[in-house]
């Protein structure tokens, strides 16, 4: 029986290690592939604090890893398929085994969403991609499509110019949810051409990607651009397929206060996957440690400073 099992190895969770750790707990953390979470796809972090320069995001990733395993935690890799509580004990069940707790913090972060338009399933791996620092370095000198308009898509996109000669940037909307810094740099950049009030009806190709049809939200007239590449940065959705409906609001998010309490006593979330989040690195590491202090006030009847 373990004091704490935490599902999801990334910055929630690695910071809800470290700090459960610290305070003594006997846990263990659950990750479905290998710890890092979303930030590994990112080529660069500028707004981590303690790094007056960018960190790339599997450094910041390994060396959080590193900083958790140091401290004694134990990351396996195994899928959660569900969390039971039953007379005042979790029961974790794995892909490969179950594991008993008396508290759980549920850190499984989100996954990248799909537009769900024709060609996106088929191409995959063969034009279509969801992250850039993964496949960027495929599209040299050649033409690509990034589609969606906040901060992803407008830093995906702006990477993705060390590589493609031309990046069609298309929105569905006439302005950009990004921040004003991202839009300034992408805007700036002469190969990236914004095409605004469309949406992608569909992805071409024969072997590979070779266009897409687009669909003007103002006349409703689809035209075709040539392209070697999309890559979609439309947003994300929670991890919460394992988790009890009545837990989750209508985004399918886990629903939390500010002690990251979900609805069950003992059971809490952190990070990108629960209710309000704001899906910035430095706010999902906050929520871990939040979520672990309170696992510890449950589980002692105590704070822990
Ligand atoms: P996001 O901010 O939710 O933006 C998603 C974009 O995709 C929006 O522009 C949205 O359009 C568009 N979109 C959604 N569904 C679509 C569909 N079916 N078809 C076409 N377009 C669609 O997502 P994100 O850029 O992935 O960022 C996620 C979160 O991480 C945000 O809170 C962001 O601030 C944060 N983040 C921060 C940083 C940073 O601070 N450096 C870096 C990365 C991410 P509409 O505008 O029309 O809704």
């Amino acid at each position: 029986m373990k004091d704490l099992v935490i599902i999801g190895g990334g910055p929630a969770g690695l910071t809800a290690g470290i700090y459960g750790m610290r305070a003594g707990l006997d846990l263990v953390i659950v990750e479905k592939f290998s710890p890092g979470g979303q930030v590994i796809n990112s080529y660069e972090i500028e707004n981590y604090p303690g790094f007056p320069e960018p960190v790339a995001g599997w450094k910041l990733m390994a060396d959080m890893e590193e900083q958790t395993r140091r401290l004694g935690a134990e990351i396996i890799s195994s899928e959660v398929l569900s969390v039971k509580k039953d007379a005042g004990v979790f029961t974790v069940s794995l892909s490969d085994g179950t594991i008993q707790a008396r508290s759980v913090i549920i850190a499984a972060g989100a996954s990248n969403r799909r537009l769900n338009v024709a060609g996106e399933k088929e191409y995959l791996g063969r034009g279509v991609s969801y992250c850039a620092t993964c496949d960027g370095a495929f599209f040299k000198d050649k033409v690509t499509v990034v589609a969606g308009g906040g901060d992803v898509a407008l830093e995906e996109a702006f990477f993705l110019t060390r590589f493609a000669s031309k990046v069609y940037l298309v929105h569905r909307r006439e302005h950009f949810r990004g921040a004003d810094i991202l839009q300034k740099r992408v805007l700036g950049n002469d190969k990236i051409i914004t095409v605004l009030n469309s949406n992608i009806e569909s992805i071409n190709g024969e072997a590979a990607v070779n266009s897409i049809s687009l669909k003007s939200t103002l006349t409703g007239e689809v035209t075709r651009l040539n392209t070697d590449g999309v890559f979609i940065f439309i947003g994300y959705d929670p991890n919460t397929s394992f988790v009890d409906r009545d837990l989750l609001n209508d985004q399918k998010e886990i629903i939390v206060d500010m002690n990251m309490n979900t609805g069950v006593e003992g059971l809490f979330a952190a990070g990108d996957i629960r209710s309000g989040s704001k899906r910035q690195i430095v706010m999902a590491a906050a929520d871990g440690a939040t979520a672990v202090l309170s696992a510890y006030e449950y589980l002692t009847g105590t704070f822990c400073a």
